[in-house]
């Protein structure tokens, strides 16, 4: 069959090798390349402004104007005009009947000089920039026109031109001779050659449904619009496709993973019951019931559960985590909670054996519980090869019910009697293939509850987790105040450490928190203990006793100093951000971030999540320096301005764009060719709603309406970003 997409560049009009070589190094081969080689902006040549119109707003205007004239300025010393250095440059005068502005070229000047000439017309796009007291706009767009066409736009109010696109044009393809303009001709030519051969992919009551315009037409339309509304209309149009498309894949992966069996939990037992009526020394939040039923649900079913549970920061997924594991071990299955950092396991450890048994087992490694007759045990990176020794065969006996650890339970030596559910808590620290790995280990899959503190906006969980079910604690337990959130500089730094006096003398404890971030290890851990020491002076003893953490530690003074924060025998803890993730000490109550504009808004949100943990009133100080970026503004005044943690995970899918929020670095997925998670929020809900209702008609996609779209689908999935989704 003929595939117009497939077709070379080089057969096209308009591109010769020259041309299409230049083209080539930027990934653009085929037809098809070209097509999907959006333009990232339209001139509309109707709504020209006027030179004197043109206002200090940072923003980018059409003008339509005379050359007046031009002139090369070639000066070597004194000539530091834009820091330009003494370079060359080409200043162009371009007037019109309010007034006159110069277009200045720093490079290119040959090649402008000859396509800017005096006494012609042009039309003029660009960002003007104030130079002393006058405006000029460098390296302009610019076109001549027809000084006649002029005269009679003039006359006739009513004929309007089309838009014209603006590509984005690389070094190498501007040499070769491609301007925006014969950019823009090259695509009409391709669009030309396009008739009839674009075929709809979309079944034809989507198309209805939705109100989405023919796939040609939108390439036609999204390239060589005649007016905004069709640029819109194409634009919502391949979004919509490209989301969907996106969505069929994600949700027949789902559909085919489902087919796993798993582990049947028929009962809930004493293990639950007696640890829900006896146990618990507060009441669950409605969201909590909620979600333990859905988890219930799914562990009856037969098949494998795969569900992400989200909730912001102390919101209580632990305990949802415990009662599924209590689920498991009723029935007489094996369970494993997972953790990303040593730090993390052993506080789970300890407060996992704590509420079973209600005795305090803060240092053990085996937590023989008196409450409920389970035997937990801990396995981290620090426990010792003796330790071991009892504990790896007593896990393959069944003798253990419950483990709880890090990346070590993933080891090839560590083998379970019948693991039935296997919990991971703060999934963005795990990739993929550590979640695979655990599922290998039994021939039926245990059942997998992965739980994450990093609200993500649910446009991107829909397509990051498709695969997964979604239960989520939109309810933080009762009796919590607002922590208040201030933003304070160097200056404030005295009446900082007086606060940090008041509360200490009110009982409560205080982190201290600097940023550690691993390109500039040493330096950063020389401003924790420069941070430490001053804070030393200014918090002495034996009034005042510290502690520090940081994550060249070893293990086990880590751990000595964790728990002495804990037990209260410190008042100040001075940790690097080892701490962002789950640390629970209730009784802390302020968390000073120091240097908080190196970090970025989820690590700041979970560092302040530290605190707010008890119904004391708690507080969060965000130190900066001065002068700060406007990024570094915005994300501290987001934080000020909110707690809510989906909204700030908006901001900072807004700020960083999906390709850099947690987890999603390293999977290379995400790309789009139009979409926006950010702001394509809508267009995603209809996208997956569209594509649930053509699996649940059709869920082998054999219907001839689905042809094309089954046969898309099957490319795309050998393409590049499917791979990667898990
Ligand atoms: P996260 O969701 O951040 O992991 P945790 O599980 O650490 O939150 O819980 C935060 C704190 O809230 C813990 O001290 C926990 O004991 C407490 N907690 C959990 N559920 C409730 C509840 N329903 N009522 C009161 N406190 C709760
Ligand atoms: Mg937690």
């Amino acid at each position: 069959m003929f595939d117009f997409f497939a077709q070379e560049l080089t057969y096209l009009k308009g591109v010769g090798p020259a041309k299409a070589a230049a083209m080539a190094s930027e990934g653009l081969r085929t037809y098809g390349d070209l097509l999907d080689y959006f333009p990232f902006r339209y001139i509309d040549k109707n709504n020209f402004v006027h030179i004197s119109e043109i206002k200090d707003d940072n923003s980018y205007v059409a003008l339509k104007g005379k050359i007046i004239n031009v002139r090369e300025i070639g000066g070597r010393l004194f000539d530091n005009r834009r820091g330009a250095g003494g370079g060359k440059r080409l200043v162009a005068t371009l007037k019109d009947e309010t007034g006159e502005i110069e277009l200045v070229w720093f490079s290119g000047i040959k090649y402008i000089s000859t396509i800017v000439r005096p006494n012609k017309w042009y039309s003029v796009f660009g960002k003007p920039s104030l130079y002393l007291t006058d405006f000029n706009i460098t390296h302009p767009e610019i076109e001549e026109i027809d000084a006649a066409a002029i005269a009679e736009s003039k006359n006739s109010a009513a004929a309007q031109e089309p838009l014209q696109p603006v590509y984005s044009l690389s070094e190498k393809m501007k040499k070769s001779g491609i301007t925006i303009r014969s950019m823009a001709a090259i695509t009409k030519n391709l669009l030309e050659q396009a008739r009839q051969s674009i075929p709809e992919i979309l079944p034809a009551n989507i198309l209805h449904e939705y109100g989405l315009i023919m796939r040609e037409q939108a390439y036609r339309q999204i390239h060589h619009p005649s007016s905004w509304e069709e640029m819109l209309a194409a634009r919502n149009r391949l979004k919509f496709e490209e989301l969907f498309l996106l969505q069929m894949l994600v949700l027949l992966a789902k559909k085919q993973k489902k087919q796993q069996k798993g582990h049947v939990f028929t009962r809930v037992g004493d293990f639950f019951n007696k640890f829900y009526y006896e146990h618990i020394p507060f009441e669950l939040t409605s969201a909590q019931k909620r979600v333990i039923k859905e988890i219930r649900a799914d562990t009856k079913t037969g098949l494998q559960m795969n569900r992400l549970l989200q909730g912001d920061v102390g919101s209580g997924k632990t305990m949802v985590a415990l009662m599924a594991m209590l689920l498991a071990c009723d029935n007489g299955y094996q369970s494993c909670l997972m953790a990303p950092t040593e730090i993390l396991a052993r506080q789970h450890f300890a407060s996992i054996t704590k509420l079973l048994g209600n005795v305090s087992s803060d240092d053990g490694t085996h937590g023989n519980v008196k409450g409920l007759p389970l035997k937990v045990a801990l396995l981290t990176g620090s426990i010792t090869a003796s330790e071991r020794r009892t504990l790896l065969p007593a896990l393959l006996d069944g003798q253990v019910d419950i483990l709880i650890g890090t990346h070590a339970l993933i080891e090839d030596n560590v083998r379970f009697n019948n693991l039935g559910l296997v919990v991971i808590d703060e999934q963005h620290r795990f990739g993929v293939e550590q979640r695979s790995r655990l599922w290998e280990k039994n021939d039926i899959p245990p059942h997998v509850l992965v739980m994450t503190a990093t609200p993500i906006p649910r446009t991107l969980g829909m397509t990051l987790y498709g695969d997964l079910e979604l239960s989520i604690i939109d309810e933080l337990p009762p009796n919590r105040k607002e922590i208040k959130t201030i933003h304070a500089t160097d200056a404030q730094r005295l009446r900082v450490f007086g606060f940090m006096r008041e509360q200490i003398a009110a009982g409560r404890q205080i982190y201290v928190v600097y940023p550690l971030i691993q390109e500039s290890e040493k330096l950063d851990l020389k401003d924790l203990m420069d941070g430490y020491e001053s804070i030393s002076r200014a918090f002495p003893l034996p009034d005042y006793q510290i502690g520090v953490v940081h994550g060249k530690m070893k293990n086990e003074n880590k751990n000595y100093e964790m728990q002495r924060f804990k037990k209260g025998e410190t008042q100040i803890l001075v940790a690097t951000t080892v701490i962002e993730v789950g640390v629970d000490v209730p009784n802390a109550t302020v968390m000073v971030i120091e240097n908080s504009e190196r970090f970025g808004l989820s690590a700041l949100h979970q560092l302040r999540g530290r605190v707010g943990r008890c119904d004391k009133q708690s507080y969060c100080i965000l130190m900066t320096k001065d002068n700060l970026s406007g990024d570094a503004q915005k994300r501290i005044s987001t934080m000020t301005s909110t707690t809510d943690g989906f909204k700030i995970a908006e901001v900072d899918l807004q700020l960083r764009g999906p390709g850099n929020i947690q987890g999603t670095q390293q999977s290379g997925m995400l790309k789009f060719k139009i979409a926006n998670l950010s702001q394509d929020e809508k267009i995603m809900y209809s996208a997956r709603a569209a594509a649930m209702a053509v699996i649940k008609d059709d869920p082998l996609l054999n219907n001839r309406e689905n042809f094309l779209l089954r046969k898309e689908l099957n490319e795309k999935k050998h393409g590049t970003f499917w791979g990667n989704i898990s």
